[in-house]
């Protein structure tokens, strides 16, 4: 079982953006900000909702999908989760990006994947492409993730 009717959403132009994709998600949090194109794995919702869970607190999805031409924009890896669906960077309000760091740590499904850590930014990103995989990104290069939580404090 998974959120929004399958493994994986594909909305295109014609999805509908103020629609839920899960129990506290909305399709507008993770179109790609350029043209607004949707794919959503439903295995990351799964693990947002398992991380809202946690916390009890909204999640707020700072980046979702991104079609090849943002990505490119943004200065994404060209083989980034977020083209494909599996990934968002996000922050929580009142808990700093090393709070959430851990907490998608103690997720399994992220746990599986990929979590990067930005202080800089100030958000986390999480994936649940193939790993597990842990970086942290400062200074627009990729540290140890100890360096990257040192930076959190
Ligand atoms: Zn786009
Ligand atoms: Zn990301």
């Amino acid at each position: 079982m998974g959120f929004g009717g399958g493994d994986r959403e594909g909305g295109g132009m014609s999805g509908r953006w103020w629609e839920r994709v899960s129990p506290h998600f909305w399709r507008r949090e993770f179109v790609c900000r350029c043209c607004g194109e949707c794919v959503i794995d439903g295995k990351l919702l799964e693990g947002l909702e398992a991380l809202r869970a946690k916390g009890g607190i909204p999640v707020c999805v700072l980046s979702g999908y991104r079609c090849v031409r943002h990505n490119r924009e943004v200065g994404g890896s060209p083989k980034s989760q977020h083209c494909v669906g599996r990934a968002a960077d996000i922050a929580i309000a009142g808990v700093g990006p090393g709070g959430v760091f851990e907490w998608a740590e103690q997720v399994p499904i992220f746990a599986r994947g990929g979590i990067g850590l930005y202080p800089w930014g100030g958000f986390v990103h999480v994936d649940v492409g193939p790993g597990p995989r842990r970086w942290g990104w400062m200074g627009g290069r990729m540290v140890g993730v100890a360096a990257a939580r040192a930076a959190c404090e």
